[in-house]
């Protein structure tokens, strides 16, 4: 057989659609799942996460016939012809016409295969954990823009399309994005309803981790009911934990946006644990003092600027398409950087005159 190896690296730079061979060892394995078809009749499918010599680790969807061969944590991997899609952070997937070979069969089938094993054994666990994700949630780090520039982008994506695989396969469509705003202002926290809610503590098997025992928090929303609280998932418990999903504008020269933050970054926008002011909110109608303590820490956290990550994605609800901005990450502006991007663009318009 032929081979046109690339590096996993080597994605980053390919556009949707595009195949390719790799060779690479599989650093994680999450269980094979059922996926119902929009067309009607189901199909199997399992993701893995693939790591390379060149720094970057990729998730690969294996559909159908794909998942029948056994990957472990640490198998090499030689895949032909799997191709590249762009959900606003780039995959693979397992196309009509892909080879799948592992372990001592890719070994023998050829030298690349060999050379990668040898790779990982000698250093690749350390790699691995300091591999760049293709396929993070946190996605690229883009430069920043304007307030403006990131409602225009966003204005450009498309709403998803449920049909689980069926709308996988199809041609891959824009539904999310990344951006940076520095710096940005934060001009209003609304408070009026409760910024946070009572999450479940009970911690469950976390399915992107299958086969290995890990675990993570339920954190699904808990109800009150007589003296015990309930999520979804029918887990019980005496006291939820409280986590932060609030709501606040941001705004720069350009204009204003609403977006949304959850826990980790709601703790820094605010400057406390959510607990903190569900304690405090429980009182609050007959606490005046409970009642300034939470209006304090609003302003506290008024007017102050950061920078932000963001992800963009459009959501239906009630037949209606709306642009949703959530916080990924909130770190300090960085004030030096700040000025001399400012100072170039002064320089830059005054030369132009
Ligand atoms: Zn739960």
């Amino acid at each position: 057989m032929v081979y046109n190896f690339k590096p996993l690296a080597s994605i980053e730079n390919l556009a949707p659609g595009e195949t390719l061979d790799v060779v690479a060892v599989v650093a994680e394995v999450d269980a094979v799942m059922e996926i119902a078809l929009k067309a009607g009749g189901s199909k199997t499918r399992q993701n893995v996460t693939l790591v390379d010599d060149s720094g970057v680790s990729c998730r690969l969807t294996l559909w159908a016939e794909f998942c029948e061969n056994s990957y472990a944590v640490g198998s090499v991997a030689l895949f032909k012809g799997v191709r590249v899609s762009d959900f606003g952070v780039k995959s693979l997937n397992t196309a009509n016409g892909s080879v799948a070979i592992v372990d001592g069969q890719a070994v023998a089938s050829n030298a690349r295969a060999t050379a990668v094993a040898e790779w990982f054994r000698l250093g690749g666990p350390a790699a691995l954990q300091d591999a760049r994700s293709l396929s993070s949630e946190r996605g690229p780090s883009n430069p920043p823009q304007t307030i403006e520039k990131l409602k225009a982008d966003g204005m450009q994506l498309e709403a998803p399309n449920p049909g689980g695989a069926f709308a996988a396969q199809r041609a891959p469509a824009q539904l999310q994005r990344y951006h940076t705003i520095e710096p940005a202002t934060v001009t209003f926290l609304p408070h009026d309803r409760p910024p946070f809610y009572m999450a479940c503590p009970v911690e469950v098997p976390d399915e992107k981790a299958a086969g290995d025992g890990k675990t993570r928090t339920c954190n699904k929303k808990m109800e009150q009911s007589g003296g015990v609280w309930c999520c979804s998932s029918d887990h019980q418990c005496q006291e939820p934990t409280a986590r932060w999903i609030a709501q606040f504008a941001i705004g720069d020269h350009t204009g204003n946006q609403y977006v949304s933050s959850f826990d980790e970054t709601g703790q820094k926008i605010l400057g406390c644990k959510a607990s903190q002011v569900a304690e405090l909110w429980l009182v609050k109608e007959s606490d005046l003092v409970a009642a300034a303590r939470i209006e304090q820490l609003f302003k506290a956290a008024q007017y102050k600027r950061w920078r932000l990550r963001l992800k963009s994605r459009k959501e239906v609800w009630n037949d209606e398409e709306r642009l949703k901005f959530s916080v990924l990450d909130v770190s300090p502006v960085d004030v030096v950087k700040d000025a001399r991007a400012k100072l170039a663009e002064v320089l830059a318009s005054l030369s132009a005159q």
